[in-house]
């Protein structure tokens, strides 16, 4: 998108623009997981990594140089290294992405910068060096301990491998993330139990942990497995709480849960409808200026995507956001947040008064799915447990 078009008057006032965060995408791994329906592609035998790294970084730098006038001026509060399988590339790589990243934005001075990193394609002191080459925090796709789930999600890494991933990654980093899955194939209440028991054994800052869905267009769509039922996977929900509560990892979000000072700014900035710049194959981009709100995607195909980026030409979509959609993509992420959001926010974010979302609230508030204050709206414990509900009473909330 051409800058002057972005700038130009419109109907919306902001008065001041969020946050900017910078999300990097890393689009290949060992091998596709069944039930996996991220931009991720099978790393090819036999083709030449450090290559194709290469390549892929000048890229990367391509992409972002293009990018630069839509955010000129603007400050980067946080970065994210996400995929695919990020901790494929060599530290030599990363050391590298991060210093042309460095290069070209000022990032704020205590910018956390955080890597996904999959046991695996770990080996010893990797995640030292990923260390040394700027990354703050790593997080973990463990999704379980148990061999036989790790067999049943098509993982390549074993129990074994993730107990020495996580191992390192506690030792290296003062706050790191574990991914976690539950209500997977054959799950009971104590497989879960004893998963979550090794998890905490490690006494993690941060643990992100998800229901296994079925996503249209993966191999577990056409070969669905066994899940538990839906009574069981809410049993497990509520044993993940209580034991996560008596770790002192508090939930201020539906998946993450958190020790005090370790809540994940980059996706905190999503949630809070804050800006990011999405660069990589595939990578999407919220960007506001005073009068629009912006998204983008990039190619999504690695091999077209670097050609594109190279040509300096990296987006294949470039829409504005329009005011009926503004109040349900805010209230869609800010309603996952267990604080919710400042009313100031939605105003400052959306460019829309709060007489925007009036009726909305008004119905959410009669059912019992949200509490509010002067200053703050948040979702009660009935609004987390119908969150899906709730976001959809803002469906075309603006008159
Ligand atoms: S490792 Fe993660 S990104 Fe890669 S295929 Fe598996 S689920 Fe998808």
């Amino acid at each position: 998108m051409d800058p002057v078009h972005a700038m130009r008057p419109g109907l919306l006032q902001l008065t001041n623009l969020p946050p900017l965060s910078l999300y990097v995408h890393l689009p290949w791994c060992i091998k596709k997981c069944p039930y996996c329906d991220f931009n991720s592609h099978e790393f090819r035998e036999g083709a030449d990594a450090a290559s194709t790294e290469g390549t892929y970084i000048q890229a990367l730098f391509a992409d972002l140089e293009a990018s630069l006038p839509l955010i000129w001026g603007r400050s980067i509060q946080t970065v994210f290294l996400g995929g695919g399988t990020p901790s494929l590339f060599s530290p030599d790589a990363i050391d590298q992405l991060i210093s042309g990243i460095r290069a070209r934005l000022r990032l704020a001075p205590d910018a956390e910068i955080t890597m996904e990193a999959n046991p695996g394609t770990f080996e010893k002191d990797r995640f030292k060096a990923f260390r040394q080459a700027g990354i703050t925090r790593l997080s973990v796709g463990v999704q379980s301990f148990d061999n036989a789930h790790l067999k049943a999600l098509g993982r390549v890494h074993d129990r074994d491998q993730a107990l020495a991933a996580v191992s390192e990654a506690a030792q290296v980093f003062d706050t790191f993330n574990l991914d976690l899955m539950y209500a997977l194939p054959g799950q009971t209440l104590d497989g879960l139990t004893q998963d979550m028991r090794t998890a905490l054994d490690f006494a993690p800052p941060h643990i992100s942990i998800y229901h296994l869905t079925i996503e249209p267009n993966t191999v577990f769509a056409k070969f669905p497995p066994n899940l538990p039922e839906d009574d069981l996977a809410y049993e497990m929900m509520d044993r993940i709480t209580e034991l996560t509560e008596a770790h002192g990892l508090g939930r201020y979000e539906v998946s993450a849960y958190a020790k005090p000072g370790h809540q994940c700014s980059h996706n905190l900035n999503y949630w809070q409808f804050g800006d990011y710049l999405g660069i990589g194959a595939g990578a999407h981009s919220k960007l506001s200026f005073a009068h629009r709100v912006v998204r983008q995607v990039r190619y999504r195909e690695p091999a077209l995507y670097m050609q594109q980026a190279l040509k300096g030409d990296p987006v294949t979509q470039n829409n504005e956001v329009s005011r009926q959609d503004l109040p349900f993509e805010f209230m869609l992420n800010a309603l996952r947040l267990r604080d919710g959001f400042v009313l100031a926010d939605y105003v400052e974010r959306t460019g829309l008064p709060m007489t925007s979302v009036q009726k909305a609230l008004q119905e959410a508030e009669n059912m019992g799915l949200i509490g509010r204050d002067l200053h703050r709206i948040w979702p009660t414990v009935k609004g987390f447990d119908f969150l899906s509900d709730l976001q959809a009473l803002f469906l075309s909330a603006e008159d």
